[in-house]
């Protein structure tokens, strides 16, 4: 038997990228999964029946928007009544701008902090009753290098990566004896359309076209010059699923090419 058979994971931002790395991971281990995410709806669907369809476990969606908390508790609400319950949380959905501080728009201010900081709180809050009820459950907080150290020109998405971070320890250290875990990933740059577009718009403003800026884009940042792909990530998602990792909580795992050991 897989070792999440049974289990029901709901994945923030699971539409595309990362987060559609991870459900693909946690269901291949057998556990129940709730995509969530914005997005085109016929290729949300293709995605949840292709996801269905390889790994045999029931596949829902929820299309909330997490730019407010009653959106989240939405989110959560549509996974209860597609499952009834949410064993593991991964608060996966993330946003970027990219702007200097001073000329930095305020509603984008508040949009980054609002999708990649507050949803991850009002999510917490919302689903880790029924875990506490049932005495297991996992809370993944999907960070970044830039929940560790700074970048010019991402003011908001490195102020809420790193709370979420703080959030991440609070959390692990309140429910330390109820046998849920929370802990974080800080991925380096990993190529999805959060990163493609960065890279197009550097190739658009250079002319230097996109191969070139890729390359430069990873050797500023990473030692490494690789991208870290979904797959990985979604392994270490699973990996801090399963038993072995009962004690691992309250951690920042750095999966970044080295971004962050200098
Ligand atoms: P992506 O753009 O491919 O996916 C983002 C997901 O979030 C999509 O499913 C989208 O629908 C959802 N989303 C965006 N705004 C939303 C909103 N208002 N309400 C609901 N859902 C919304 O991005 P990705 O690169 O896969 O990023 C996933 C996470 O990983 C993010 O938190 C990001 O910060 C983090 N991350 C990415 C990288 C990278 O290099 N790609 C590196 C480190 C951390």
């Amino acid at each position: 038997m897989a070792s999440l058979t049974g289990r029901i994971a709901l994945v923030t931002g699971s539409t595309s990228g990362i987060g559609l790395g991870i459900a693909a991971a946690l269901a291949a281990e057998g556990a129940g999964i709730m995509l969530h995410g914005l997005g085109d709806a016929q290729a949300i669907e293709t995605a949840r029946a292709g996801l269905e369809r390889a790994s045999g476990v029931q596949v829902a969606v929820s299309g909330a928007d997490l730019r407010s908390g009653a959106g989240v508790r939405r989110m959560v609400a549509d996974a209860h009544a597609a499952f009834g319950r949410i064993d593991i949380l991964v608060n996966n959905a993330g946003i970027q701008v990219t702007a200097d501080l001073v000329d930095f728009p305020d509603e984008a201010w508040d949009d980054v902090i609002a999708v990649n900081l507050s949803a991850a709180f009002h999510a917490t809050k919302a689903a880790t009753p029924g875990m506490v009820a049932r005495g297991w459950g996992r809370v993944v907080n999907i960070a970044s290098a830039h929940g560790l150290v700074g970048s010019a020109r991402k003011s908001a998405y490195v102020a809420a990566k790193h709370g979420l971070l703080g959030l991440t320890k609070v959390a692990a250290i309140e429910f330390a004896n109820t046998g849920i875990t929370v802990n974080a990933l800080c991925p380096g740059w990993v190529l999805t359309p959060l990163v493609a577009a960065q890279i197009e718009a550097r190739a658009a403003a250079s002319g230097r076209g996109v191969a070139a800026e890729t390359a430069s884009l990873l050797s500023e940042k990473q030692p490494m010059a690789e991208f870290t792909t979904p797959e990985q990530i979604g392994a270490l998602v699973a990996f801090l699923c399963s038993d072995q990792a009962r004690t691992m909580t309250g951690a920042p795992l750095a999966i970044d090419g080295g971004w962050t050991a200098g």
